[in-house]
């Protein structure tokens, strides 16, 4: 089969549309939001939802090559502002879950906001709390479904929930919460939960305050006794596990799928920022006199040289592993291995060179009249959610050696 590196004319429209967004509408606001964190960053709130998101040339949501341009979109805007990325109002991880997991009817029912609701809305997803975070497995929010009122009802506590105040908090929107219906069943036992805003029972405790993605709210939830009807329930309610019968539903597994569509746009968001950075170093280096000799011998390179190339190198690599794992997506190839192949890398890359300039911009890289300090903060968490660098790397493991998650933990 030949291969192809080349970008299709919707995807490269869509870099240049993207891109324009980046550097007009984004930048200009990015050390305001970082610097007032918690506050909503309204103008471009208002500009997305009403403008930047209408924009886009093609529809990157389409099937085959639409899901690379999603990719594209993460890269181009997280060059941008990765923390204005994260709160820019769409349905974000919730909307993929509810799009890998829900019926049809579900889609069109809780998307729909997300096309015609007059007010922006957002969506999150609530998967960790304070015992389980990397195993989520671990989980031990409740929902117990009442036979009487035909309603499921969540009890617990999630942290680290991106877009929590606006999904939990804006009419529209939702959360859709990982909860157990069944202990005893374990992983069996683990269900997802379209939770919309406002619903009683769940309340945003509080808002964290980070070190990096400052614009993007970070929020805890607790449920006490949150009732959801029967129908917000993503995929069956059959539980498989121990002792249990099993079932044409892929529950926990289905619900971990989610993370083959995410864990790629997580790897494009680290590509945008590791991008913003090396540019702006070539781009000093370049004002400063020195130029980087692409022919020169290997021994007769600069330190610098020798940096910035291997800078290039890993961005491009980690570039090349999250479209690879995207066009499978987007083919509905199986991409586990590959999703988590390119956030690892992605996410060590864009630690790594994000260092490396400040580190190599000296003053410069430490001052914050410059972005570069910042998008030193704003990279670490590319190699945190979504699975963490080890997680990633332990799955990629699994899948080379064919080691079920028992056997290699
Ligand atoms: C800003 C931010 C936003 C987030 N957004 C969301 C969100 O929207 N929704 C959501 O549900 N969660 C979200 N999270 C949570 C995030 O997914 C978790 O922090 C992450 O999964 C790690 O879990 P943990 O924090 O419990 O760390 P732990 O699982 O306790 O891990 C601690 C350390 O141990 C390592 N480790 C753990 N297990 C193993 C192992 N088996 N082998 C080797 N090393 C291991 C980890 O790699 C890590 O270095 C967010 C977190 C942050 C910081």
């Amino acid at each position: 089969m030949p291969i192809s590196f080349e970008l299709s004319k919707n995807s490269v429209l869509a870099r240049e549309h993207y891109n324009k967004i980046a550097l007009e509408q984004m930048r200009p606001v990015s050390r305001e939001a970082d610097t007032r964190e918690h506050d909503l960053p309204q103008q471009w709130v208002d500009f997305w939802w009403n403008e930047g998101r209408k924009g886009s040339p093609g529809d990157p949501t389409a099937e085959g090559d639409g899901f690379v341009t999603v990719c594209i979109q993460a890269e181009e805007l997280c060059f941008g502002d990765a923390g204005l990325y994260l709160r820019m109002p769409t349905a974000a991880l919730g909307g993929s879950a509810v799009g890998a997991a829900g019926t049809p009817e579900q889609r069109e029912k809780f998307m729909e906001p997300f096309k015609s609701s007059p007010h922006p809305v957002w969506g999150a997803m609530a998967i960790t709390e304070p015992g389980a975070g990397s195993d989520s497995a671990a989980i031990e929010s409740t929902a117990d479904f009442d036979d009487a009122t035909q309603e499921w009802v969540l009890n617990g506590t999630k942290i680290f929930c991106t877009a929590g105040d606006g999904a939990s908090q804006v009419d529209g929107g939702f959360v859709v919460v990982w909860a157990t219906i069944d202990k005893s069943a374990g992983r069996g036992g683990i269900k997802s939960f379209v939770v919309p805003a406002n619903t009683p029972g769940m309340e945003l405790v509080g808002l964290e305050k980070k070190m990096g993605i400052r614009a993007s709210d970070t929020a805890t939830l607790r449920f006490d006794d949150c009732r959801v009807p029967r129908e917000n329930l993503l995929g069956s309610a059959e539980v498989r596990g121990k002792g249990k019968k099993p079932s044409g539903d892929k529950g926990f597994k289905g619900a971990m799928a989610t993370f083959d569509a995410s864990r790629p746009i997580v790897a494009a968001m680290a590509v945008g920022v590791g991008r913003a950075s090396l540019d702006f170093l070539k781009e000093e280096l370049a004002r400063q006199g020195v130029t980087i000799r692409y022919d020169a011998a290997p021994h007769e390179l600069t330190a610098i040289e020798r940096d910035v190339m291997e800078m290039e190198a890993e961005l491009q690599g980690a570039r090349l592993l999250t479209w690879r794992s995207a066009q499978m997506m987007g083919q509905g190839k199986p991409n586990n291995l590959e999703a988590s192949m390119a956030k690892a890398k992605a996410g060590l890359a864009v630690t790594q060179i994000t260092q490396r300039a400040v580190q190599i911009l000296g003053p410069l890289g430490q001052s914050q009249k410059l972005l570069v300090e910042k998008w030193m903060r704003d990279a670490k968490i590319n190699d945190i959610f979504e699975g963490t660098q080890q997680i990633n790397q332990l799955i990629v493991a699994r899948r080379i050696l064919d080691y079920s998650s028992a056997m290699l933990r």
